[in-house]
């Protein structure tokens, strides 16, 4: 194969994503997913020219993951393609505001934001650690999430709590999902014909995990998450905003640790929570439709919070370009889309049903009529952006 390519290692910590893209077209070579790692079912499976080929991964650890990864890449003769390995990380602190080749320093600078994302970091350092070991002759860069929003002002990144808080602890605003707000923004500014630079949108990544960020001239001013990716909008699992007073009463009153609360908080509330049924919106639709109410109230949360918060989100902003929706959701709910926009009337927001009932699977594209502000569908791709960053990091090498 002529073609570079970029190896994308996406590490959580039972599960390994991986894709080897090209550098110059962005394809997917071939992409797969190693599961349940750690466990003794533990299973790696290749996508590869529309074939999919699932085996049995033992003892089924990260690094044995990543050697698979690489023996089927020289099984296929691809070695000599590969540029370098871009690498998803969790959180890079106020020390990352771009990606970053990985040596030594980087290492210990992740391990510092370990107390940070606790649940992401260790396994994102792991899969690192496993590539370079296996393959040390190849640059590794760090693609943090984090990054994008170093650039939000200190007024919407700083909570009103005793400012030792931030200098001796890092508590702030740090916000997520960075890597997908960039790409869609990017696509979108492309898509209208606007100079990037002189550009203002608000993104709505809306997945399981979900938040919406204002974008002006291609910069983050401010997103939803916070200091951890429970904040902000109403997820799958997650409560997104609270009251703070409400962990301390319901410890009290369920007689759980606060620790417990913070789980409860993350896996059993949002939209599961809600409707006692699913964290599912497609379920949830469909169910709401059969008259579910648990369904109905979880979806009318979800859509007034984040109509809420991109309200929010338009302070930063001196116009909107364009309203983005993207993540499974974003891209999928013709329903959600539909209902955010009827609650945005303030902005003056139109949608058209023909186009909004359109953009789904893939297609995307705008979706109100033309006396309306522009709401627009563009799908996400996360390990595209890391490909870009990859290579531009590896260019200024
Ligand atoms: P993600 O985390 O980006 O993969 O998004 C997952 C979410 O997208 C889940 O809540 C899915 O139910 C939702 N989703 C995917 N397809 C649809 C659809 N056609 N209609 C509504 N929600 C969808």
């Amino acid at each position: 194969m002529d073609t570079q390519t970029i190896l994308v290692l996406n590490t959580g910590s039972s599960s390994l994503k991986f894709s080897l893209i090209t550098t110059d077209d962005q394809k997917v070579v071939f992409s797969g997913l190693a599961d349940k790692l750690g466990l003794p079912d533990a299973t790696i499976t290749f996508r590869h020219n529309g074939k999919k080929n699932e085996t049995p991964l033992s003892p089924g650890n990260h690094k044995q993951a990543v050697s698979e990864i690489f023996s089927y890449i020289h099984a296929q003769g691809l070695t000599g393609s590969i540029a370098g390995v871009g690498h998803r990380v969790v959180h890079g602190g106020e020390q990352f505001k771009t990606s970053t080749v990985i040596d030594k320093a980087v290492l210990a600078a992740i391990e510092a934001c370990v107390p940070f994302a606790p649940l992401h970091n260790p396994a994102n350092l792991v899969g690192i650690r496993g590539a370079m070991e296996v393959a040390p002759h190849l640059p590794q860069v760090a693609v943090f999430d984090t990054a994008f929003h170093q650039t939000i002002p200190e007024h919407a990144y700083l909570y009103a709590v005793p400012m030792q808080w931030y200098r001796q602890y890092g508590v702030r605003r740090y916000g997520f999902h960075g890597t997908s707000h960039q790409y869609v923004v990017q696509r979108a500014a492309n898509e209208l014909g606007i100079p990037l630079n002189d550009s203002a949108f608000i993104s709505a990544h809306l997945g399981n995990g979900a938040s919406a960020t204002a974008v002006l001239n291609g910069k983050s001013v401010d997103t939803t998450m916070g200091f951890t990716p429970l904040e902000g909008l109403v997820m799958g699992t997650r409560s997104g905003d609270i009251d703070p007073g409400l962990p301390p009463y319901i410890a009290q009153s369920l007689g759980i640790t606060p620790d417990e609360v913070v789980n409860l908080l993350n896996k059993k509330s949002g939209l599961l929570g809600l409707s006692e049924l699913s964290n599912d919106m497609r379920e949830l639709t469909e169910a709401a439709a059969k008259g579910h109410k648990g369904a109905s109230v979880a979806i009318e949360v979800f859509v007034f919070r984040l109509a809420k918060a991109i309200g929010a989100l338009a302070v930063s902003l001196p116009r909107i370009d364009a309203l983005i929706f993207t993540g499974g959701i974003g891209e999928n709910s013709v329903l959600v889309r539909e209902k955010v926009l009827k609650r945005l009337k303030v902005f003056g927001f139109i949608a058209d049903a023909g186009a909004n009932a359109k953009a789904v699977g893939g297609t995307g594209g705008v979706i109100t009529i033309l006396d309306s502000p522009v709401a627009m569908v563009v799908n996400t791709n996360e390990e595209a952006m890391i490909v870009k960053q990859t290579i531009e990091v590896l260019k200024n090498k």
